[in-house]
């Protein structure tokens, strides 16, 4: 039977927990060649394990995203050991709420390093030989945060806000190859992250965690969390032949939080 990956390459930046992990566990069922990326090794391992690939198509490589060098060895390693990439997910990210007095210059660079540069220097990484090959998937996570604005976390939504930047001009720049860039944007998730924003939020406001939560989902029309998986549904869709006619979009997927 045909899966919609099938003898795609592709790599999956944060694959070691959370939305990435999902993404990659819907990858591997569609068929797709992985390369997952994490800083945490033994969660990759992990993974790995657990996504029962033959060891021939299966790659879990240790690195920060915002280093440029790794990023750029990563790809190359990838495209040594499988010929090529094909779908690029750029889902690495951090968090970290505070109020915009509360802020240091080196908050906003430091999120920025991971969250806007980390997806940059991928890209650039890619780019050449998708648009050599004249194909190519790109998608990166960006955030609901990416598309508003949000109290107490103006650092976080100003990268995610870079990151729909970069998708519509980099999308531009790699039509004429074929190469397709397309973003998602996630509203509350049950991740490791919505536990830090629950921790780290309610901590500012002076809200208890469930209250901050009712607050939160209030603003949710189908009123709740959503699980990682129904971010993973729009990543294969993105990544495979069915998105071929879309480029540059930055999709919400919030339960129906931000409706423009
Ligand atoms: P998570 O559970 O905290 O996982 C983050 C992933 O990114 C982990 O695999 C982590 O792996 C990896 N990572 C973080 N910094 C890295 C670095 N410097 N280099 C390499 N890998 C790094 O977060 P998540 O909720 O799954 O979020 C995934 C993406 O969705 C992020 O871009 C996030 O901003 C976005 N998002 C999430 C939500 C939400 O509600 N959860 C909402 C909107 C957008 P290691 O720890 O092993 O490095």
């Amino acid at each position: 039977m045909a899966h919609r990956l099938d003898e795609q390459v592709a790599i999956i930046t944060g694959a070691s927990r959370g939305i990435g992990r999902a993404i990659a566990e819907a990858y591997a069922a569609e068929g797709a060649r992985l390369c997952l990326i994490a800083t945490d090794m033994a969660r990759l391992q992990e993974v790995q394990d657990s996504l029962g690939l033959p060891a021939e198509q299966i790659l879990t490589l240790s690195l920060n995203v915002r280093d440029r060098d790794a990023c750029f060895a990563a790809v190359k390693q990838v495209e040594q050991h499988f010929g090529r990439v094909d779908v690029l997910v750029n889902n690495a990210g951090v968090y970290r709420a505070k109020s915009f007095l509360d802020y240091t210059p080196g908050d906003f660079q430091d999120l920025l390093d991971v969250n806007l540069f980390g997806v940059l220097h991928f890209m650039q990484a890619v780019l050449p030989g998708m648009q050599a090959r004249r194909h190519g998937r790109i998608v990166n996570m960006a955030s609901t945060a990416g598309k508003w604005g949000s109290r107490n976390q103006s650092a976080y939504n100003v990268s995610k806000h870079a990151v729909v930047g970069i998708t519509r001009c980099v999308a531009l720049e790699a039509s004429p190859h074929n190469v397709t860039v397309n973003a998602i944007c996630p509203g509350f998730i049950q991740t490791d992250m919505v536990e830090e924003l629950k921790a780290q939020v309610a901590h500012s406001s002076g809200m208890t965690g469930e209250e901050l939560v009712k607050a939160a989902l209030s603003r949710v029309p189908l009123g709740r969390i959503l699980n990682p998986t129904e971010i993973a549904g729009l990543a294969v869709f993105l990544g495979s032949a069915e998105s071929s006619g879309m480029t540059g979009q930055s999709i919400h997927v919030d339960g129906g939080m931000v409706m423009f």
